[in-house]
Formats: C-alpha cells, structure tokens, sequence
C-alpha cells in the first residue's frame, strides 16, 4: 500500500487525489461512500518538531452522522502498517455503528510510537489540535494504548472527543460486558445453554478490556487461561481470578473451548486458525480477522466465530451517553442486547449458508441504506 502522509499544516488542501488513490486499492461499498469529496481523508497530524510521534486520522464514512472511533497509541513497524491499520479500523467503526443502527459514522486514529511515553502531554494535545481541524466530522476517544486521562490531554484543544473521566468514562468494563453477553450468546448457540460454568477461556490480552472480561468469566465460574506481552497485565488475573498463564504464542494452541482475542487485530490468520482447539472466537479486538476469508476458513473448521464489531459494540454504546446524550440505562439495556443481535447473525448465516462475517456485514450495509434512505450501495456515494 502507498502511504499518502499529509502534514497537519496541510489540512486544508484538497484530498481528493488521496480518495482516489483509496478507492481503487480497496473497493468495497463502503469505499464508494468515502472517496466522495471530504470522505476517507488520511491525514498525519502534528507535533513533529516537537516529539519523534504523529498520528494517522482515517475517517471512513460521516454518512450517518460524525465518525467516532479511538485512538490507538502503538510502535508499528511501518507507516505503511499504521496506515493499513487505520483504515481498516475506521471501516470497522462503521459497521458497527451501522449494525445497532446508530447515527453515527466510523473513524479512527492511531499514534505511531511506544504507548508507554510518560510525558504525554505534548502528543495528546498535538492530536486534539488536529482533530479540532476537523471541525466535528471525527469524534476521537481511547483506544489500545490510550486512556481516559490522556482523552482529558486531547479535551484541552478540541471538544471532539469522548470517554473523559467524569462523563461517559473508561469504555473498558462495558464492552468487556458485552463481549461476554456474546460469549454466552456463542455457548448458547453452539451447546444449547450459556451457562459459563466450567467452560474454559483463553484471554489474548489482559489489558482493558481484557481485565474486565476476565472479572466477568470468574464470576459465571468459568476456567482462565492467559496471555499477554507484558507480564505485568497477566498476573493480576493470575493473582485475582486464578487464571493459568502461557507465553502470548502459546495462546492460540491451549485446550480451551473459547479463544477470546483481546489484544490487537488480525490474529485469526493462516497460521493461527490451525492451531486453535477452541469451538468459539469471540474477543474484544477490532478486526480480528487477517482477511474476510478467514471468517469462511473458521466456518469449515467448524469454528464459531462471533463478529468482533457486533461483540465489542459495548464501547461505543457507553460513548453515546456524551455524544448523544443517552441515558445510561439505556447503554446497558443495548449492551445486554448484543446477545441476541450475535444470535440473529448466527441464524442469518446458517440460513443463507455464508460466514459468520460476511452475515453481520450484509446486516449493517441495509441497516446503513435504510438509515440512510438509499436504495443500493452504488447510490450511497450520492448520499454525501
Ligand atoms: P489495552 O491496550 O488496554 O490492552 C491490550 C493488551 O493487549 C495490552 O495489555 C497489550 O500488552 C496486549 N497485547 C498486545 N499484543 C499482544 C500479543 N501479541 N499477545 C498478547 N497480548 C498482547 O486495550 P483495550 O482497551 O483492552 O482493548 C483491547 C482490544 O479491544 C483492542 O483491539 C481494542 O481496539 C478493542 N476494543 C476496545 C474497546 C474499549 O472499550 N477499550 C472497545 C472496543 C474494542
């Protein structure tokens, strides 16, 4: 893929070659709505001259309302990495926000350099000066890496963000909710009864999400195995929910009935899905998936596969208390919802015999041209 990095300074120029550029490398429905003038920009933003780090800004679609997605603080290895990875993470937060049929769009930022940065204050504010550029058309928040209290950084140069402390707050514990409404929508399916107790999981991950999801796995009695690059993370579910611990390559070969993926994306690949044991992936990492064939490979092993942006939609549900203003009774209630949203793709894929993927995509691509008013994808470019 062709990097096309834009300093800050160049925020107001016009893009459309970039569009271009992006439609033909990846065409998808969504991409014919992106290349529309403004839509799909790339942009890097700040701070060079004053830290070694930037970010990548990708909005994907502001069909349905402001893209909104996190931003995520990681050493890629490449620009070309980072770049790959925010556009299809911001393609993601599209889907899952058409899925539930909220009227928002998807985006995403991520910030090239080590997450573990102590003074994070000239980078958070760098980002929040760019994403203020953007005048509302992009909604950032936390991500792997970042944190509620680097959201307050970002608060200080834009009011575009969500998740600071005090408002909506830390996503983590009700997304990890919902990714456990869609295991025990998985188990249900699969075994007929979605009672956890003495099922094994295997948590990649132990970071946020992966915390909490653990917290509520004990609870329901289940048995945990875990991995995690930094030690630090997994002992604490050692130490508090008696989790067996395994080094992070380990992870996709242990005997467990449930593989739940709670790091980074693109772990379900070639090399991984031999390896598995486990009869269902459900996890609260976004694009967990390599490629969309692997959603078919893991249904001819027999793999359930529950789709990550229907499972881990808990975040953006909690986030709808600041950016619309929701009740959060009412975040729960469609948190709780994810069981039956997870079994409806299950019953969608069995019926016209396709992935458990390409089901949930079909899904939210109607719900996105109802919402919408559109008739087909072709007129979705017309719609911006
Ligand atoms: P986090 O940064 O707190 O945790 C991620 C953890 O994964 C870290 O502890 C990291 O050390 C670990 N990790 C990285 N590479 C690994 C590997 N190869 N093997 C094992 N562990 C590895 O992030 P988080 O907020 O817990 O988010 C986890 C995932 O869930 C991400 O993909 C994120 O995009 C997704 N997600 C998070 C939320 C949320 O509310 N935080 C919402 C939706 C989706």
């Amino acid at each position: 893929m062709t990097s096309s990095l834009i300093s800050s300074r160049d925020a107001s120029k016009d893009f459309s070659n970039v569009d271009e550029e992006r439609r033909r490398e990846e065409p998808s429905p969504f991409e014919v709505v992106l290349v529309a003038e403004q839509e799909g920009v790339i942009q890097a933003t700040g701070g060079l001259r004053v830290i070694p780090d930037y970010s990548l800004d990708a909005i994907h679609s502001t069909v349905l309302g402001p893209a909104v997605g996190g931003a995520r603080f990681w050493n890629y290895a490449s620009e070309d990495e980072a770049l790959a990875d925010a556009l299809r993470l911001s393609r993601g937060m599209t889907y899952k926000n058409a899925l539930p049929g909220l009227p928002l769009g998807g985006g995403k930022s991520v910030i090239i350099g080590d997450s573990k940065l102590a003074n994070r204050e000239a980078i958070f504010r760098a980002h929040g000066r760019f994403v203020e550029t953007l005048g509302g058309r992009y909604i950032t928040a936390e991500d792997v890496g970042t944190s509620p209290s680097d959201m307050e950084i970002v608060c200080r140069e834009t009011n575009h963000v969500a998740g600071l402390l005090g408002r909506s707050g830390d996503p983590a514990p009700i997304t990890a909710r919902g990714v456990f409404r869609a295991i025990e929508a998985s188990a249900k399916y699969l075994w007929n009864s979605d009672r956890l107790a003495g099922v094994t999981v295997a948590i990649q991950g132990c970071g946020h999400v992966g915390y909490h999801l653990a917290k509520n796995l004990y609870a329901a009695g289940a048995r945990l195995i875990a991995s995690d690059v930094d030690a630090e993370k997994v002992s604490r579910l050692i130490e508090e929910f008696n989790a067996v611990a395994v080094q992070p390559d380990d992870i996709f070969a242990v005997s467990a009935d449930i593989f739940a993926p709670c790091a980074l994306g693109g772990v379900i690949n070639d090399r991984t899905i031999p390896q598995l044991l486990a009869r269902i992936v459900v996890g609260a990492a976004n694009n967990q998936l390599l490629e969309e064939r692997h959603g078919e490979m893991l249904k001819e092993e027999g793999i359930l596969y529950a789709p990550d942006y229907a499972a881990n939609a808990g975040g953006i549900f909690n986030g709808c208390i600041e950016l619309l203003g929701s009740e959060p009774e009412r975040a729960s209630k469609k948190v709780d919802e994810i069981y039956e949203t997870v079994l409806e793709i299950f019953e969608t894929a069995k019926a016209e015999v396709t992935s458990t993927n390409k089901a949930a995509d079909r899904i939210a691509e109607n719900r996105f041209l109802a919402a919408a008013g559109l008739q087909n994808v072709a007129e979705m470019k017309l719609a911006t």
